[in-house]
């Protein structure tokens, strides 16, 4: 995704984007795939730097992390980052140019690379354990039966391991 701050004549600027979904390679376990990826930015100018707000939006599969089945959702995550150039950034700051609020122009070009502050967006938005259904029941520990779908004969005793002497006990 591109931000191209030459098409833009008057600022505060509002502005919608949408992204090549197959750039956004997800490099993260949960997400699977994105089929589409949108940004929506209200963009503020100050001097020579650009303030962006807004919101992503994108349309992504994920792995329940419960049934571990493959399911497409809709999430969407507020951003918030500067574009500016990096010779500013660095006089100003002194810092290296790993500062993950800042989107730095390619050269002296007014183009700026959206797609990893926009991947790390749709990460966040995913969250760690993602859910097919607030209550999956996941899959069987002892057969491997996908519990949604259909029961199984396993009879899952939860037998807490300090009560398992006693048990032997009991039984000779
Ligand atoms: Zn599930
Ligand atoms: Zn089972």
């Amino acid at each position: 995704m591109i931000l191209d701050l030459r098409e833009i004549d008057n600022f505060p600027a509002h502005l919608f984007l949408e992204g090549d979904p197959s750039k956004i390679a997800p490099d993260y376990d949960g997400l699977r795939g994105v089929s589409k990826v949108t940004a929506e930015l209200d963009i503020q100018q100050s001097g020579e730097e650009y303030f962006c707000q807004g919101q992503v939006e994108a349309t992504v599969r994920l792995g329940c992390s419960r049934c571990l089945k493959e399911f497409d959702t809709q999430v969407g995550n507020k951003t918030d980052f500067i574009v500016c150039c990096e010779s500013l950034y660095a006089d100003r700051s002194g810092k290296g140019l790993d500062d993950e609020d800042y989107v730095f122009f390619r050269g002296s070009d007014l183009r700026a690379d959206l797609t990893d502050i926009v991947r790390q967006t749709i990460v966040l938005a995913v969250g760690m354990k993602p859910l097919c259904a607030e209550d999956c029941r996941g899959l069987c520990p002892t057969c491997g039966v996908n519990l949604n779908e259909r029961s199984c004969s396993c009879n899952v005793e939860k037998i807490d391991p300090r009560w398992e002497g006693l048990k032997r006990l009991l039984k000779e």
